[in-house]
């Protein structure tokens, strides 16, 4: 430990899928007690934004890299990949998904330019995350469980046993005194919330039981007398809205005469599809389109647009469709279209340009034309669509990106009906984009984003954290 440390050791808890709402109204009923004595009152509670694809697994990508997962190069739940499509016909590479097996790619995935605090903060755990390089296997002994734990749940419709396999990795992982990062995931909220909607009282008891299992913890740290020198970090992926209709995004662009490579259908379409549909959350998708050349040749979207005109139009007249985001040529633009209007965003390292064309597609007020990301944040926290100008362009860093965003309407998924999902997420809007965040230490006050809780962990730790990072630490303000 350096002099400057403040803590030994550190514990990020993921909820996944706690809506901001929820948790505040349960702290506030002291339904949560432990959160409440042993991270909120002793330090900070905030709302934080989350990052788009407000999804499972790319938002955990921020808190564990510093980085957003534009330049993670895990820039959804699914993804197709142009180049490897058309050049290796064999590799299971090309496309991807996060459910089940595909999980265990995750860290093949992500950029080899991202460093994990798994590998910073050694040694150190990972308790069911697909992102865990650095641990050592070992130490990601919750690894081999996580698909079978998964198939049981299809299974049972019960995710509970999960989460118990899960405290117990975590009180194992607590008591070798030497673990410097513990990462302790809980799915229960995200399942449950799909299956019975985020409000249900199966949902608000997984927040409860989160609470009991923290409790254990703290009883465990304190008989080995590290309590005070750990430190204890909350925060979630993204927050869930209820659905009332399902829009068949993958038909859609199916039925415009399109060969259209989506999950289930990848073997149908292994080797000749003209599109690719990657809806994730299910409040997003990413719609990839060959263009006149080979898969490599990647168009610009005006150039798709010229083949297929009424493309976006047709789009934004589905009631389900709130925002599509392209990138019209190949001088970074960034142009986002809604009902409302139209925009242009560029974002030059920490410069946003933020050009509104017609009108704000985001209905902000009126917004300075240059912002750095930190202004942009402040500017948007509030409103219906936080960060948004920060969120649509980073995203595009990633090669994997599709060639047109789309972000669902509030109320609507963007997938034909298949399992019973009452509820989403992955969209833009604010239910999906604010989060809850909550750290045993005071923390500036400002809106965090789940991408500054790594430099803030490094910090609290006493570890120089690494440049050219897309999170800054919560506990200095920048000089
Ligand atoms: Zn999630």
């Amino acid at each position: 430990m350096s002099e400057t440390a403040r803590f030994s050791r550190a514990f990020f808890f993921l909820l996944d899928g706690a809506r901001i709402d929820v948790f505040t109204e349960l702290l506030e009923r002291v339904d949560l007690p432990n959160i409440s004595r042993y991270m909120v009152e002793p330090g900070s509670f905030r709302s934080a934004t989350t990052v788009f694809p407000s999804v499972t697994g790319v938002a955990y990508v921020p808190y564990l890299t510093g980085l957003f997962p534009g330049r993670a190069n895990i820039p959804g739940y699914r993804w197709f990949d142009r180049e490897r499509y058309q050049k290796r016909p064999l590799s299971l590479m090309r496309f991807r998904n996060y459910h089940g097996l595909g999980s265990y790619m995750m860290d093949r995935d992500l950029s080899r330019d991202a460093t994990t605090l798994f590998e910073i903060l050694r040694p150190s755990s990972n308790i069911f995350s697909g992102i865990s390089r650095g641990t050592g296997m070992r130490r990601n002994a919750a690894y081999f469980r996580r698909v079978p734990a998964a198939v049981k749940f299809f299974r049972t419709g019960s995710w509970d046993h999960v989460d118990r396999a899960g405290e117990q990795f975590l009180v194992r992982a607590a008591r070798r005194k030497r673990e410097k990062f513990t990462f302790h995931t809980t799915y229960s909220v995200d399942e449950y919330s799909h299956l019975h909607g985020p409000f249900s009282p199966r949902v608000r008891a997984c927040y409860i039981d989160f609470d009991r299992v923290f409790g254990r913890l703290i009883t465990t740290l304190r008989s080995l007398g590290q309590l005070d020198s750990s430190l204890l970090m909350l925060g979630a992926d993204h927050g869930h809205t209820e659905v009332h209709e399902h829009f068949d995004l993958e038909g859609f662009i199916e039925r415009r005469g399109l060969k259209t490579l989506y999950f289930p259908n990848q073997v149908k379409r292994w080797l000749n599809a003209d599109a690719a549909v990657m809806v994730a959350g299910n409040g997003m998708g990413h719609i990839y389109l060959k263009g006149p050349a080979k898969w490599t040749a990647r168009p610009t979207a005006n150039e798709h647009l010229e083949r297929h005109p009424q493309l976006v139009d047709d789009l934004l007249g589905e009631d389900a469709i709130d925002h599509v985001i392209y990138r019209p040529g190949s001088d970074g633009e960034v142009r986002v279209r809604s009902k409302r209007g139209d925009a242009s965003v560029w974002m030059d390292g920490e410069q946003i340009t933020y050009k509104v064309n017609t009108q704000d597609p985001f209905g902000y007020g009126p917004l300075p034309t240059t912002m750095t990301r930190a202004e942009a944040l402040e500017h948007t926290a509030q409103s219906e669509y936080p960060d948004a100008p920060v969120q649509v362009a980073q995203v595009f860093e990633s090669p994997r990106a599709g060639d047109f965003l789309v972000s669902a309407n509030r109320g609507y998924d963007l997938r034909r009906e298949r399992h019973n999902h009452l509820s989403c997420h992955g969209s833009l809007h604010r239910e999906h984009m604010t989060v809850p965040f909550t750290v045993n230490h005071p923390i500036l006050d400002r809106t965090p984003r789940s991408v500054d809780a790594f430099p803030t962990i490094l910090n609290l730790l006493g570890r120089e954290i690494p440049t050219g990072l897309d999170g800054k630490d919560l506990t200095r303000a920048p000089s």
